[in-house]
């Protein structure tokens, strides 16, 4: 899933009046009721974010992602560094 290029990430974004595109997040709270905000806590109106490989200017959900990749990098680094999967496999 990290090796493809962040530049072609389609991603799920949102314009406020303001002109700043932000990322967005999601989650279904009922069936076919999708609540959408962006990372920096702003409530998306229904409807109005979007899909996109257009790069996020909202400096607050860019930093938040970015702080966000670094933990699952740090993560993915400390499992494998504490695996022994690599020589339990034949
Ligand atoms: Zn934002």
């Amino acid at each position: 899933m990290w090796c493809i290029g962040r530049d072609a990430m389609i991603r799920h974004l949102y314009q406020s009046k303001d002109s700043l595109i932000h990322l967005c997040e999601s989650a279904e709270i009922d069936e076919g009721l999708r609540l959408v905000w962006t990372k920096c806590d702003i409530d998306v109106p229904e409807n109005s974010s979007f899909m996109s490989t257009e790069e996020p200017t909202c400096p607050r959900c860019t930093a938040k992602e970015k702080a966000e990749l670094d933990q699952v990098e740090k993560a993915m680094k400390h499992v494998f560094e504490n695996s022994e999967i690599k020589e339990k496999v034949p």
